[in-house]
């Protein structure tokens, strides 16, 4: 995994949260050890779901009108 933003070398890291009492979360993902950005599952998650959203409302657009 290389960095998106530098291309520095990723590793792979999970993320706890244990500061929100009753609602703890973690997840799983990748930090740059140049210069910090953090690239989650999480977050490829959602440029899928937008990649995709944005295909389903053209195809919609498409198949009623
Ligand atoms: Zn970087």
């Amino acid at each position: 995994m290389k960095c998106p933003k530098c291309g520095g070398q990723m590793n792979f890291e999970e993320f706890v949260n244990v500061a929100c009492e009753g609602a703890p979360w973690s997840y799983e993902g990748w930090r740059c050890v140049y210069c910090g950005e953090i690239v989650d599952s999480l977050i490829l998650l959602n440029r899928k779901e937008a990649r995709e959203l944005e295909t389903v409302s053209v195809g919609k657009a498409r198949g009623k009108r």
